[in-house]
């Protein structure tokens, strides 16, 4: 890049605080149309803002380019395994915008609000019925939210029966970190359970930590290692023999939807993300919904509200806010993330029945596309067949050219690609964990996989090129352990800034 280029570059990158030129001024105000006033003294005056001086066209111009660093879904391939970015349709957010939708209150009564109230009623009777189970609250604000409802649903469970002292929760070492933090917020104690050599839970370890103080089991499933649980229903068996009671994390359902039922397989209470498998819109980390859905013996702790409809022959009060009689109370105000709860039910009613089957059938097959395709240029630990998402290992890679997962996934972002998911799951080395979703064509993924072969090549002969990458993004590699120790939160002149920089051992 000439010196020019380089010197055009920064100055796209320059905040507007550092584009500011005392004078300019980006808004034309009208005359005022109330009397002018004395301002208070000089002594109650803040001479120390340092607003931006700007014109509208340099403003507008930055936040144009600004809009421009963000990568999003709807730019290109963005693998980032366990959070499912699925491509959202369009459709979802017109319904959502509809005034009728959109611009009703959370205080309006019940009366005035049906459609809005039968949405709700016919969403939790549509996620019901995929899960298989009895109940859906549509509560929680997220899946960590809808899981520390779900262990307070446990703990008043047990409580009621007087068995208190049930203070053990089991959590396999692939859990997503959510799972043992909601676990131990319930109040109760996090024990570890480790994977077999296959990837699924080892029963051996299992049946050595339940016991009487069992209170349940939180799993993944499929789990972050993007297998399906060979041994899932003896787990389910297992814990329930000994008085625990099954927790069903599937943030990510996109390998199930339509084929297994968590009912099915015995769990008493799951979760479900929208922004991840029913497509509510999540690249800038919200907002998000994750309804809670229990079976028959924890149906009754639901959240509040769970909206239900009676049999009244009155049509605009067939619908109204319940609360479940042992209802664990409140998860936040009102009724939940609407929003989102539109997206999804927009979503789920496109696609029907043979739709919502069609999504688990492509999600399966894009990953172990991806899978076969790619075995020969990385470690692959769990050598069998995967759900919706696979999880290399460049760890040979790493042994045998000092390339790193890191390095590897911001090469990717070179190529125009968002990285997947690195160094987790933890008990994978160099974890890359690729989820392509449903949503992408078999042109997408091969580019994908034409880019992951050919950074294999530079691994092995220019290692350099990853070493250094992003070179063509605005910010070119960070440095992470600066950020984590002096992270820089707020704007500061750019000489004090530089100087303190200077100052820095
Ligand atoms: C994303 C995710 C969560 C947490 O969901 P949030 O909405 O981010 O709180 C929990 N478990 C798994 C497996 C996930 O992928």
């Amino acid at each position: 890049m000439s010196g020019l280029m380089r010197e055009l570059a920064a100055g796209r990158r320059r905040l507007l605080m550092d584009r500011s030129s005392p004078g300019r001024v980006g808004a034309t105000l009208p005359p005022p149309d109330v009397p002018e006033q004395e301002l208070p003294p000089d002594s109650e005056l803040r001479e120390d803002l340092d607003f931006p001086e700007v014109t509208e066209s340099e403003l507008v111009r930055y936040l144009a380019q600004l809009s421009q660093f963000n990568f999003s879904i709807d730019h290109n391939f963005y693998p980032l395994g366990s959070c499912t970015m699925k491509y959202n349709p369009k459709l979802n957010d017109e319904v959502a915008s509809l005034p009728g939708l959109a611009q009703i209150h959370p205080l309006q009564p019940d009366d005035q609000v049906q459609g809005a109230l039968r949405l709700m009623y016919e969403l939790q009777g549509y996620l019901t019925e995929i899960t298989g189970l009895a109940g859906t609250s549509l509560a929680p604000m997220a899946g960590a939210d809808a899981e520390l409802a779900g262990m307070l649903m446990i703990r008043a469970y047990h409580h009621e029966r007087g068995e208190a002292w049930r203070r053990n929760v089991l959590i396999p070492d692939s859990a997503h970190g959510t799972n043992p933090a909601s676990a131990a917020m319930s109040g109760f104690d996090v024990v570890e359970l480790p994977s077999d050599a296959h990837g699924d839970t080892d029963l051996e370890a299992l049946r050595a930590s339940v016991g009487d103080d069992l209170a349940g089991l939180m799993i993944t499933l499929p789990s972050t290692l993007g297998l399906f649980d060979s041994n899932i229903l003896e787990v389910v068996r297992t814990v329930h023999e000994a008085g625990g009671l099954v927790y069903g994390d599937g943030a990510n359902l996109n390998a199930l939807l339509g084929r297994v039922k968590f009912g099915d397989l015995g769990f008493d209470v799951v979760h479900s993300n929208l922004h991840k498998t029913f497509t509510q819109p999540h690249g800038g980390g919200g907002p998000g919904a994750g309804p809670v859905i229990a079976g028959p013996t924890l149906v009754d702790y639901l959240p509040e509200p769970v909206v239900v409809r009676r049999a009244s022959s009155d049509e605009s009060a067939a619908y109204s806010k319940g609360r479940p009689v042992k209802s664990i109370g409140r998860m936040g105000a009102f009724h939940g993330n609407f929003g989102a709860l539109v997206r999804a039910y927009s979503y789920i009613s496109t696609l029907g029945r043979e739709g919502i089957i069609q999504v688990s059938e492509d999600a399966v097959i894009n990953a172990n596309y991806i899978l076969s395709e790619l075995r020969d240029c990385f470690d692959l630990p769990y050598d069998r067949s995967c759900m919706h998402e696979v999880v290399f290992s460049a760890r040979s890679m790493n042994r045998d050219h000092h390339v790193s997962a890191l390095d590897v996934s911001k090469r990717l972002i070179d190529y125009g690609i968002h990285p997947p998911t690195m160094y987790f799951p933890l008990i994978v080395e160099q974890a890359l964990m690729i989820e392509p979703t449903e949503t992408e064509s078999k042109e997408t993924l091969d580019s994908f996989v034409a880019v992951m072969k050919e950074i294999a090549r530079e691994a092995r002969e220019e290692p350099h090129l990853l070493h250094e990458a992003p070179h063509d993004t605005p910010n070119t590699r960070v440095d992470e352990a600066r950020a984590a120790r002096r992270p820089e939160l707020r704007w500061r002149r750019r000489e004090a800034a530089e100087q303190d920089q200077g100052g820095e051992g």
